[in-house]
């Protein structure tokens, strides 16, 4: 059974799109057949995954707007052992043009299901907002994972993520569920970090992650190599810390 996650925080620059492709990749190498979905029309994880979304023919764009299949939109990039579903600017206008459609919440969901068979995991990179891409995500998806930095105020903004998840859950997907929340770019000398990941585990208990992500400067490096950390350097501590949650998922998900 495929099993199929968002990745998701409405704020920018938090970590998604290293989480997404590097827990791609991480499952990947351990023989999980995977499909990153690119929701955010800045192309990010579909270039960090050794695509260029200047060259894409079919984007998630044209699947959302039923102009192509995912067969025929996907990219398979060998160079990263898992397939992706691109996307670029082009993206930004379905937005719009999704509004006048119908069914607009429910088009990736149908689109996936057309590929069930050919994956184990399909993740989803979300963009920063809680806008109707980022909603067809949420429709699509069994578990939503929650990158987030242990700072001043990650809790009070992780608040309108929880709520639109609940509503999501209640009135189009009652699947959805919070996975877990991943802290990520975590640096243990920072004692204000210790203090707020502590906060995290009394709040939302058995929903945080063991695994916790560091800082490290060969995740920030490698997707200008269009590469993940985890194929990059995979000794990095910030690709083994990857690795290990890969494997925290695959238990994780058996557990669900
Ligand atoms: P988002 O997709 O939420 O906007 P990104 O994954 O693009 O966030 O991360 C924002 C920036 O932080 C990027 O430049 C990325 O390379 C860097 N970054 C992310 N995670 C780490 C980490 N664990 N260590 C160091 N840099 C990181
Ligand atoms: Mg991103």
């Amino acid at each position: 059974m495929t099993r199929i996650f968002c990745v998701a925080n409405q704020k920018g620059g938090v970590g998604k799109t290293t989480t997404t492709i590097n827990l791609a990749a991480g499952l990947a190498r351990i023989g999980q057949r995977v499909l990153v979905v690119d929701l955010d029309p800045q192309g990010n994880a579909t270039m960090g995954s050794g695509v260029d979304k200047r060259a894409l023919k079919l984007s998630v764009y044209d699947v959302l707007l039923e102009s192509a299949s995912i067969a025929e939109a996907r990219q398979r990039s060998a160079k990263v052992g898992y397939d992706v579903l691109g996307a670029n600017r082009e993206l930004a206008g379905a937005e719009v043009e999704l509004v006048e459609l119908e069914r607009r919440d429910k088009r990736l969901k149908a689109a996936l299901e057309t590929v069930r068979n050919d994956y184990d995991f399909v993740l989803i990179d979300c963009p920063p907002s809680l806008s109707l891409l980022t909603l067809n995500g949420l429709c699509s998806a069994h578990g939503v994972i929650v990158p987030m930095q242990c700072e001043y105020f990650a809790l009070e903004g992780l608040s309108d993520l929880v709520n639109t998840i609940k509503q999501v859950h209640a009135n189009l997907n009652p699947d959805l569920q919070i996975i877990g929340l991943l802290r990520v770019m975590f640096d243990p000398r920072i004692t204000l970090q210790q203090q707020v990941s502590e906060q995290l585990k009394a709040h939302f208990g058995e929903k945080v992650f063991n695994t916790v992500i560091p800082r490290n400067v060969r995740l920030a490096e490698a997707p200008s190599y269009g590469l993940p950390g985890v194929v990059f350097d995979p000794a990095s501590k910030g690709a083994q810390s990857f690795i290990e949650f890969a494997e925290e998922m695959v238990k994780r998900i058996n557990t669900l």
